[in-house]
């Protein structure tokens, strides 16, 4: 016998325990079933039994005493109800029996039981499905609200007699219980969410009533599977009351909060979706934060108890969880907890608008000046944004700068510092015994912890605020009256004064955050609002504001329309460093995206090396320098022999367009033959040879695409050790048919591994039979390396060698310059010489003295920090360990990649391969929000597209690898 087994005979000793011939005896006289299998479930107080008829159809049979008979049929009435009211809920239906009043039959032989007959629902119970996401928060409340909406004008004439447990009782049950909770801090918190939230349960009576389910918690709630998983059952209607309606509501919150990371937001979510389904009333919003968190006291202080009799009750309530949510709740602030779930229903929250219209007080004199303490302030220029001491030493020596102005650190300013966090209040920078004034008359409160003098203003009828500062030096006492504009107190030793308003008393409070995470903000800011006007009319301070949708607006007006932005909610990028970007929020993301930065954003070696040649010389290479030369020579050494001759360019698309305007005219033909999906470049030239261009005007007919030799979805799959050369066939085979036709192809270009085709490796043996093709047929070759070069593919410097052939043209740029605009065109000089004839060449840019300086530096540290091995086992490991995930996400279909260029496509059915397109999109953007960057790639946009740094390490690739599976368990 399991264990689970044992526990579900500890629970239900006491419950009817039929055989087998008797369950099946009800079985088929009752219901005209012949019953397969069997299986006995958990159960309080009925005997459940899991059904399979012949049929293969499942129901749950319930035997219970026939003393519940009354209760009994309310349930069956109420599922009833349900049916016919809210068809879409997925909620058990009764079945009906041959003969026997409302489902409910007597059970032959044995006159005290009754039976009855539901059908039985698949699905996980939500505590034990795993990670949780927004979505499926959201469609259990709303199956919370629809359940409550559905049943509100229902009434029974039997309804069932009250439970022991029920919130008006609340008082009782947690008086007797909590003598025995051992744990003092528990104790403690279940003892002060009784003395603050039980009083408040007299208001329950004035609520909304209805009937409810009463028990609408993680272990009756069904989800289904996959990523997009919903609720696929409500169960156990057993506890069913005619009651405050919200009771079902807090029940489900203080069930489904515990154990998650940021339970006051799952709260938010629950009540925000049950809110839009069966509106609240303002009173009911107001008494669920109180009445969740008295449920959560009564189900941890009940296991207690029970614990200490030694009786189990049921021990899904006894979770460490549980009472880990008490703890919170009790340090909570009551009125963060009321805020936020009257921020969810869109209810008015708090507010200080007596302030705006008013003259006060300033609470400092002197110059004030603000400082800008963001992640997008220049003060953090010269600092490592990924060293905390680097960046708090950076803010203080400009706080420093700023005297004897009195520095100000804004209100709302997601602070660098912080990591991101926003400040609740303005924090002024001055000098130890400043003196510091009160705005308003008021009254000196009991501070609470890291408070220095809390006053309570009420400067008018009905107005009443509380203003509250930091890091003082004071003499003002408990109850003490000020006035306006009297002294305070000074400035303390750390010279740092925080002055926040609150719009709540907080006297309380175990703490007044001085920074909250940004995610929370919005509802600490009516808590904690805006001090600024404590500052005095004369200073052009004001709060921090971010600059995303300002940004935005212009770049809609300026840009055109068709100028893609990543991500549904653009992320306004600030600054980045090696592996990481920051926005303006001070928010970190792991770039795993950006093929560009091939050494990490901001290298401090590129950064110089740029910044001294700007400041040396840059001009045009009519001149002669020798950066110039030093590094043509060392970008040819990285090339096989004969690749000498280097046209310096300004972006890939120019280097694409140079190789078949020097193909075309050397040999005299126009047909170019291609790869299909892939991307060129965007010039009038290449963009006819990219087909995920042309696809949007027309295919030239000078273009001639050929099948990607894709082994996961083409003819040939990765099993067929031939797929490369019968790949290639259809190349040559293209060759053939346009020598036929007397259009002999100019050139055949591609790339060593296919970027916008959907991150394909191509399969050994493919390019050299093309090449051979190629030259006999006097066609040109052009490798674009303009994604995979640089040493990306850990393997080899160049794509094309991975198969070792030898291209009459190589095009090179993003990585070449690691973000700085460098581009060329490498070929041998007798084509180049051939070339001549055309005029002579020169680019404006290309060749610069800068974008040489950083190319060089480039390539010295690309080869000092060996990075293109790192690209090889960094890259492997990156993909063993994506590998090992699709053991656990049936949505991954394929992990391929060389080095640091690697694909992992998403398939909605492994078999058929559909494409998971909306999905793949919908990842990315989980993954932005756990601070990953990634973005889909392919023709049908359904593989992820992951190309970092070459200096991503073993860290950043689990960093990526737990969040990709994260979001692929919480699903969407
Ligand atoms: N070739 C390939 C393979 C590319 O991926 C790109 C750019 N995505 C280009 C050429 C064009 O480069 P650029 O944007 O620098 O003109």
């Amino acid at each position: 016998m399991s264990m689970t087994d044992e526990r579900y005979l500890r629970i239900t000793a006491g419950v009817p325990r039929l055989g087998d011939d008797r369950l099946r005896e009800i079985l088929r006289v009752h219901f005209g079933l012949t019953a397969g299998g069997l299986r006995p479930l958990a159960g309080e107080t009925d005997q459940n039994v899991r059904v399979t008829d012949t049929s293969g159809a499942e129901y749950v049979l319930k035997v219970c005493p026939a003393g519940d008979l009354g209760a009994v049929r309310f349930q069956n009435a109420l599922l009833r109800q349900l049916a016919d009211h809210a068809p879409e809920l997925p909620v058990p239906r009764v079945v009906d029996a041959l003969a026997g009043q409302d489902g409910v039959v007597a059970v032959p032989g044995a006159p005290d039981l009754v039976a009855r007959l539901l059908t039985w629902l698949p699905g996980t119970p939500l505590a034990e499905a795993g990670a949780r996401s927004a979505e499926l928060l959201t469609d259990i409340g709303e199956t919370a609200g629809k359940l409550a909406a559905a049943t509100v004008c229902w009434r029974h004439p039997e309804p069932p007699a009250p439970h022991y447990w029920e919130f008006p009782h609340a008082a009782t049950v947690l008086a007797e219980a909590l003598p025995a909770v051992v744990d003092p801090e528990l104790r403690a918190a279940i003892a002060l969410i009784e003395a603050e939230f039980v009083p408040l349960l007299v208001r329950l009576p004035e609520l909304p009533r209805g009937v409810v389910h009463h028990d609408l918690n993680a272990f009756n709630l069904l989800v289904g599977a996959g990523p997009r998983r919903r609720v696929a059952g409500v169960i156990d209607f057993g506890d069913a009351q005619y009651t405050a309606r919200i009771a079902d509501l807090a029940i489900l919150c203080a069930s489904v909060m515990r154990g998650q990371s940021a339970p006051l937001r799952v709260a938010a979510t629950l009540v925000g979706a049950y809110h839009r389904v069966c509106p609240l009333t303002e009173s009911e919003v107001d008494l669920l934060y109180p009445m969740l968190a008295v449920r959560a006291a009564t189900v941890a202080a009940t296991a207690a108890r029970l614990d200490a009799a030694g009786e189990h009750g049921d021990p899904r309530h006894r979770s460490p969880a549980a009472a880990e949510l008490v703890r919170l709740l009790a340090t909570t602030p009551a009125e963060l907890g009321a805020a936020t779930l009257r921020h969810a229903c869109g209810l008015p929250v708090q507010a200080v608008d007596w302030l705006a219209t008013h003259q006060i007080e300033p609470v400092l004199d002197g110059q004030l000046k603000p400082i800008d303490l963001s992640a997008s302030s220049a003060v953090f220029d010269d600092a490592d944004p990924r060293d905390p001491v680097a960046l708090r030493a950076a803010a203080a020596s400009a706080i420093h700068a700023t005297r004897p102005a009195v520095a100000v650190g804004r209100y709302g300013e997601p602070r660098f510092t912080g990591g991101g966090t926003v400040s609740t209040g303005v924090e002024l920078f001055a000098d130890p015994g400043v003196q510091v004034s009160a705005p308003l008359a008021g009254t000196a409160e009991r501070c609470p912890p890291g408070v220095d003098l809390l006053l309570r203003h009420e400067p008018a009828e009905g107005v009443r605020f509380w203003t509250v500062y930091t890091g003082l030096s004071t003499s003002v006492s408990l109850g003490d009256e000020v006035t306006a504009g009297q002294r305070v107190g000074a400035l303390g030793q750390y010279s740092q004064l925080l002055v926040r308003l609150a719009t709540v008393p907080v006297s309380g409070w175990r703490e007044v955050p001085a920074e909250v995470p940004h995610a929370d903000a919005p509802v600490w800011q009516a808590l904690l609002p805006d001090p600024t006007p404590l500052l005095g009319a004369r200073h052009a301070v004001t709060a921090w504001q971010p600059s995303t949708g300002r940004t935005l607006e212009g770049r809609r007006k300026h840009l055109p329309h068709t100028h893609p932005t990543y991500f549904s909610a653009p992320i306004t990028m600030v600054r980045a460093k090696d592996c990481r970007f920051y926005d303006e929020n001070g928010r970190g993301y792991l770039d795993a995206l950006n093929n560009v930065t091939l050494l990490g954003h901001g290298h401090p070696r590129l950064v110089d090396a740029a910044t001294r040649q700007l400041r040396r010389l840059n001009t045009n290479s009519r001149f002669v320098y020798e950066v110039l030369t030093e590094y043509a020579e060392a970008l040819t050494a990285t090339l096989p022999d004969g690749l000498d001759v280097v046209y310096f360019l300004n972006s890939g698309s120019e280097a694409n367009d140079l190789a078949l305007r020097m193909a075309r005219y050397l040999s005299g033909r126009e047909d170019v033959v291609i790869i299909d999906d892939a991307y060129h470049g965007y010039t009038t030239t290449v963009a006819d040879v990219s087909p995920s261009r042309y696809k949007h005007y027309g295919k030239p007919d000078t273009t001639h695409p050929t099948p990607v030799p894709d082994r996961y979805r083409g003819e040939y799959g990765y099993d067929d050790p031939e797929a490369g050369a019968k790949y290639a066939r259809h190349v040559t085979g293209t060759f053939d048919r346009l020598v036929g036709e007397g259009r002999p192809p100019a050139a055949f270009l591609y790339e060593g591994l296919l970027a916008g085709g959907g991150q394909i490796v191509l399969p050994p043996g493919y390019l050299a039979p093309i090449h051979a093709e190629a030259r006999r047929h006097r066609a040109f070759t052009i490798a674009d390396e303009v994604q995979v070069g640089f040493g990306r593919l850990g393997e080899a410097f160049w794509g094309f060698q991975t198969q070792g052939v030898l291209p009459d043209f190589v095009t090179m740029g993003k990585a070449m310059g690691n973000g700085f605009p460098v581009a060329a065109l490498v070929t041998t000089r007798e084509i180049s010489e051939a070339f001549d004839r055309t005029g002579r060449f020169f680019s404006t840019y290309g060749g610069n003295p800068v974008a040489c300086a950083v190319g060089m530096e480039l390539l010295r540290v690309l080869d000092e920090e060996r990075l293109q091995d790192n690209a090889l086992t960094v890259g492997q490991y990156l993909r063993d360990r994506l590998a090992a995930l699709a053991g656990r996400h049936e949505l991954i279909g394929d992990v391929r990649g060389q080095g640091f260029y690697s694909g992992v496509e998403f398939v909605l059915d492994r078999a058929t391969k559909e494409p998971a397109a909306a999905e793949t999109l919908i990842i990315c953007e989980r993954l932005k929000e756990e601070g990953v960057l990634v973005y889909p790639t392919g023709p049908a946009w359904n593989i992820l597209k992951l190309k970092p740094p070459l200096t991503f390490t073993s860290a950043h690739a689990d960093e990526l690898v737990s969040a990709l599976d994260r979001v692929l368990e919480a699903g969407w």
